[in-house]
């Protein structure tokens, strides 16, 4: 059972030779006797900004500096599909998305995040994505957290990425007008020709972010879907709309720095009477199948497209969960282990 372990415990930037490959595990590919678990054999693994921070909260508490992980997997999100089961919901041959182990195989006795997938005419990948938990997030953020109202004026930062591609086409599904910012050239037209946002731009090519804010939005930014925090919501903040609202959903370019960056602009919100709040996705599964029945009709008309970033081959995990952070991935970014 090929596993993906975490060496060293991560503090600032994660790097490749903080995890290893091990092809040492073994497992049974049965359900032990008396557990009520499901065995799952895994098809795709999702890069999730926030994955590391959570494995080490989760395995390893707060104090960590001095001690060494213990060797398991990497816990995150996943599709897989069930090989034996002693749950009563679930039976072999059912396909699953959640939180899951990255391996090859997986024993889950934890059924808090798994979901049984039932719509199977889309890619199976897209459970890591549009229709798993960065889809959700996208949905709960706009719509939940947003307020959104047609004519408003969007901003969307890493918008090309897993929740922001699908934020800016709800935006735009909506009638918004819709302004994306991402790292690449690449980004910029994948956001304004196949995406189809109003506008975008290449904030690492704008050395003045208040400026570049003030060309796309002369009248001001009525929604703010923040993804990176720092100096990107500090320039937002200058360019709020009266009653303008915030939706805090990441703060990528904050998570991997030793002592996170200053907002100086808060005062701005109390001029501006802005509203903002902060999101934990897993808060609102239960609006998933609302969600679906919104999302589905509108990717099977194609009037959501999604871009995925899938390397093949659970080796490329760790390259690929570290991309993240330069902004390798164009699109979501999943791992390919198995195709069935
Ligand atoms: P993405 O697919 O967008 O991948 C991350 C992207 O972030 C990179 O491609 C890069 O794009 C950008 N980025 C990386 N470093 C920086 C930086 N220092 N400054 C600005 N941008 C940077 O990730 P997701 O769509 O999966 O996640 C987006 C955000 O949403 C993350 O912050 C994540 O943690 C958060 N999130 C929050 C959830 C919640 O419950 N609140 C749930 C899921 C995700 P680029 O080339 O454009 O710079």
């Amino acid at each position: 059972n090929k596993q993906v372990i975490l060496k060293n415990y991560v503090t600032g930037s994660p790097k490749e030779s903080d995890m290893y490959v091990s092809t040492n595990g073994t497992i049974k590919l049965k359900v032990p006797e008396g557990s009520s678990g499901i065995l799952v054999k895994n098809l795709y693994l999702s890069c999730d900004p926030y994955m590391l921070h959570l494995n080490n909260m989760k395995n390893y508490g707060a104090d960590n500096t001095n001690s060494k992980p213990p060797v398991t997997p990497l816990v995150g999100y996943g599709v897989a599909k069930v090989l034996d089961s002693e749950h009563p919901n679930f039976k072999k041959g059912d396909l699953v998305w959640g939180i899951t182990g990255w391996e090859e195989y997986s024993l889950i006795t934890d059924f808090q995040i798994l979901f049984k997938i039932q719509h199977t005419n889309v890619p199976l990948s897209y459970y890591t994505g549009i229709l798993g938990m960065p889809g959700i997030t996208a949905y709960t953020g706009f719509y939940e957290i947003c307020s959104p109202k047609k004519g408003d004026h969007v901003f969307i930062s890493a918008a090309s990425g897993a929740v922001g591609q699908l934020v800016g086409q709800l935006a735009k599904l909506l009638g918004c007008y819709v302004v994306g910012s991402a790292g690449s050239k690449e980004k910029v037209d994948l956001l304004k020709n196949k995406l189809k946002f109003d506008e975008a731009f290449n904030y690492k090519e704008e050395p003045d972010l208040d400026a570049a804010l003030k060309r796309y939005f002369p009248e001001g930014i009525g929604i703010y879907f923040d993804n990176v925090g720092g100096k990107m919501l500090d320039a937002v903040l200058l360019n709020m709309r009266p009653h303008g609202r915030i939706a805090v959903c990441g703060m990528i370019s904050q998570y991997n720095l030793n002592k996170p960056e200053g907002v100086h602009n808060l005062m701005h919100l109390i001029l501006k009477q802005v509203q903002i709040k902060g999101f934990v996705v897993s808060d609102y599964y239960h609006l998933f199948p609302k969600f679906l029945d919104l999302v589905l009709p509108h990717i099977a008309e194609g009037k959501i497209v999604y871009v995925e970033d899938i390397v093949e081959g659970l080796e490329l995990g760790p390259a690929a969960f570290v991309g993240l952070f330069s902004g390798h991935n164009v699109g979501k970014q999943v791992v390919l282990v198995s195709k069935e």
